[in-house]
């Protein structure tokens, strides 16, 4: 028999977080602890402002699955079928289930979840980090943090007097990659491509989300026109928007807080290159419980920016490592110590 605890928690971020849209000191998330024969399984759900899904709706839908009916966690796909027939939204709650079965699923086998995926574990994967909007002594250290990593990737607004700013500060004071990320931002497209054509000259490797979902329709243009890859992250947030929009985009962003969970995730990065969409799979600000999570399934994507975790004063699990930038998969942990 299964059982299901959950409770929230606020994860508390090292530095105010701040992107196009807002600025955080603090997260919200639930955690999930899944029973089995002695055995627990972890999963986290995050609730990021510019996602609809709210903390309180996904505690009511959590209160609501009953998973004693089910004889084992390997019954993830029918378990999948039930969440679903409860409510078509809720999405957190569901990807913090998934990668409970998950954990769970590897507990119980003594198998690491990326083989039980069929994923290999032997291949070098790097993960870029992310660095907010700030004043400079503030991307200073930022940069101090990020000194390991190959890449970086650099969240943009729509103030483009900011925006060249930043980009010169951070070249002039690293030689390191830089993709950017506009969450948005950008008002209008021939601002965007203006601003895209002036990044591409800097050598940055690619733009995510330039434009907001209200303005998708110019994504045909901005395409068309720029000279760097598009990923595409708020206008992606599941398998359905990732086959209605595929021609808007060059890539997408994957991350299973908006898709619903490791086995989402998995059937979106299958997908998306017979779509001609490149892959990223990203996170939100989350803990190691979900970052882990995510990073099971980092050898099937062209680009992987798993550091959520990094901004966290109070995480309660450890998991995922970053060595010298390279993400190495690790059994995750529940340690309970918050730390500083
Ligand atoms: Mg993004």
């Amino acid at each position: 028999m299964l059982t299901l605890k959950y409770y929230p928690y606020d994860l508390k971020f090292s530095e105010v977080f701040a992107v196009s849209s807002n600025a955080r000191t603090s997260t919200e998330v639930i955690y999930v602890e899944l029973g089995y024969e002695g055995k627990i399984g972890y999963g986290e759900a995050s609730f990021p402002p510019y996602m609809k899904e709210r903390r309180d709706d996904n505690l009511v839908y959590l209160s609501q699955l009953n998973l004693s009916g089910f004889t084992s966690p390997f019954q993830m796909d029918e378990i999948y079928a039930y969440m679903d027939s409860l409510s078509s939204e809720n999405t957190p709650a569901k990807a913090s289930v998934d990668m409970a079965l998950y954990d769970l699923m590897g507990k119980v086998s003594g198998l690491p979840v990326n083989k039980l995926l069929g994923l290999e574990s032997k291949k070098t994967i790097y993960t870029s980090f992310t660095i907010g909007i700030g004043e400079d002594d503030f991307i200073l250290r930022q940069l101090n943090k990020a000194k390991q990593f190959k890449t970086i990737k650099v969240k943009l607004a729509g103030d483009i007097l900011y925006n060249k700013h930043a980009i010169e500060f951070i070249q002039n004071n690293s030689a390191q990659a830089i993709g950017v990320d506009f969450n948005g931002g950008l008002p209008n497209k021939e601002i965007a491509l203006n601003m895209i054509q002036w990044l591409a000259a800097k050598n940055i490797l690619y733009i995510e989300q330039p434009l907001p979902v209200s303005l998708e329709k110019d994504y045909i243009f901005l395409k068309a026109e720029s000279p760097l890859d598009i990923f595409g992250d708020e206008s992606m947030q599941n398998v359905k928007d990732m086959i209605y929009k595929h021609e808007l985009f060059d890539g997408v962003n994957i991350k299973l807080m908006k898709c619903g969970g490791i086995s989402k995730a998995y059937q979106m990065a299958s997908i998306a290159p017979s779509l001609g969409l490149k892959t990223m799979l990203g996170c939100m600000a989350e803990g190691s419980c979900a970052v882990t999570a995510a990073a099971n399934l980092a050898s099937m994507f062209d680009k992987v920016d798993l550091d959520g975790h990094l901004m966290m004063a109070n995480d309660k699990f450890e998991g995922v490592e970053i060595v010298n930038g390279e993400l190495k998969l690790c059994q995750l942990k529940l340690t309970g110590i918050e730390k500083q």
